[in-house]
């Protein structure tokens, strides 16, 4: 199973690829957790990627094409993986395409969640973040038994700062301008499968675990 899921912040696409990968045990890779992770532990990547995620804008092509070649290079892959936040450029995917060759690999299909962009203000001003394992609830549609502590892990949650007003508003603009041309680019690829992304989580993991049972392209 080699699938990416595609679609605006607040989609929905972190949520769904959490448990999809529970479900049949392949990783969750998000870009976004991976930059995180690479801030929290202050190294040059972190350093140079974290003015570019407090701004809500993306951080260049080629730190993330480096950061993905070796995740995807790395054994724990090797059964496949969800792709969640990457690619977000055509010059990304063009890249997603080389490293998929060099390892021989094919990508089953492109998963695009499509929600209302109103909706999308509501998802992110509201989500709240595991400072330790990383995983998203939301305030009203996914809360935690303990709004300051993560159901899973116990660690503290917190509201990124870009789910805060203003860089919610650049990461829209970012992903008009620069991410939604990739639903183009794989629909004229044949990978793309629309899914309504506006629908309660648990119909949304339904039609997931059936889109992977029978793949259905557009
Ligand atoms: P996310 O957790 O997916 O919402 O990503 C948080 C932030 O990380 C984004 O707003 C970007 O600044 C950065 N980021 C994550 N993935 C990418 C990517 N594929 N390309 C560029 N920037 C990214």
């Amino acid at each position: 199973m080699r699938y990416v899921f595609l679609g605006p912040p607040g989609a929905g696409k972190g949520t769904q690829a959490e448990m999809i990968s529970r479900k049949y045990d392949i990783p969750h890779i998000s870009s976004g957790e991976m930059l995180r992770e690479n801030v929290t532990a202050e190294t040059k990547l972190g350093k140079k990627a974290m003015s570019y995620m407090d701004r809500g804008e993306l951080v260049p092509d080629q730190i993330l094409i480096r950061l993905i070649k070796d995740k995807l290079s790395s054994p724990d892959c090797s059964k496949g993986f969800i792709l969640d936040g990457f690619p977000r450029t055509v010059v990304q995917a063009e890249a997603l395409v080389s490293i998929l060759h060099q390892l021989e690999l094919k990508l089953d299909a492109v998963i695009y969640f499509d929600v209302p962009f109103e909706e999308l203000i509501t998802r992110l001003s509201g989500r709240r973040t595991c400072r330790a394992c990383g995983i998203n609830y939301h305030i009203k549609f996914k809360p935690p038994k303990d709004k300051r502590v993560c159901d899973k892990c116990e660690g503290t949650l917190y509201q990124r700062d870009d789910d805060k007003e203003g860089a919610i508003q650049n990461r829209l603009n970012e992903y008009q301008r620069r991410t939604k041309p990739l639903i183009a680019y794989y629909r004229k690829e044949g990978l793309l499968i629309t899914v309504e992304g506006g629908k309660e989580i648990s119909k949304i993991f339904e039609e997931l675990c059936r889109i992977f049972g029978v793949a259905r392209y557009e």
